[in-house]
């Protein structure tokens, strides 16, 4: 039994299907019975800081907040899911060198397709002038160099790609099989 857990964190453009995986893999590490906590980047800020807004110094800071909250119940035996853009690499960096074990999942899927996707309405919003900070289209996403996982969502299926996470960490003995 590893006394430590996993901090998984998926990175992404809006609508790439981030929260998607996230809660699959979070329903597949519960139905084996282990611990885990889905820190949605959106409820966090919803209920912990409603008021932080998404300047460069904002986003720095939620990503700072979730790594911290990861960190700290993965230290308890917990497996952290983490469903965030977090567009730049020192921000997912500064997590990982937190974490004592950081899957990064790198939730790929070309602008296109997640435009057409919007289950959110943030591209619809973005094409009305109304939204201009989206990461992959005004501001740069920067590509995980090494992530542990690569998810190509407009390839792969959902469930599918939930499973290679899973898989990756049986394989890095984080889990069971
Ligand atoms: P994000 O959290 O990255 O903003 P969401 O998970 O909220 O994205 O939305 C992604 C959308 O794309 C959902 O409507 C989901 O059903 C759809 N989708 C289609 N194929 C996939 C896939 N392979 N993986 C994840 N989501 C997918």
């Amino acid at each position: 039994m590893n006394d430590h857990g996993t901090v998984i964190w998926f990175t992404g453009v809006p609508a790439s299907g981030k929260s998607t995986i996230a809660s699959l893999v979070e329903n597949k590490l519960r139905a084996g019975g282990l611990p885990v906590e889905n820190l949605d980047a959106d409820e966090i800020r919803a209920n912990l800081s409603p008021n932080l807004g998404y300047t460069a110094q904002a986003r720095d800071e939620n990503t700072k907040r979730l790594a911290w909250m990861g960190q700290m119940l993965s230290k308890y035996g917990v497996n952290v899911i983490v469903a965030a853009v977090s567009p730049l690499r020192s921000h997912r960096d500064r997590a990982r060198a937190w974490c004592a074990r950081f899957v990064e999942v790198f939730v790929d899927c070309p602008t296109e397709v997640c435009q057409e996707r919007d289950p959110k309405g943030l591209y619809a919003r973005a094409a009305s002038g109304e939204v201009n900070d989206i990461a992959g289209m005004h501001m740069p996403y920067e590509v995980p160099a090494s992530p542990e996982v690569h998810s190509r969502t407009d390839q792969v299926d959902a469930e599918a790609c939930a499973q290679m996470v899973i898989d990756k960490l049986v394989e890095l003995t984080y889990i069971g099989s």
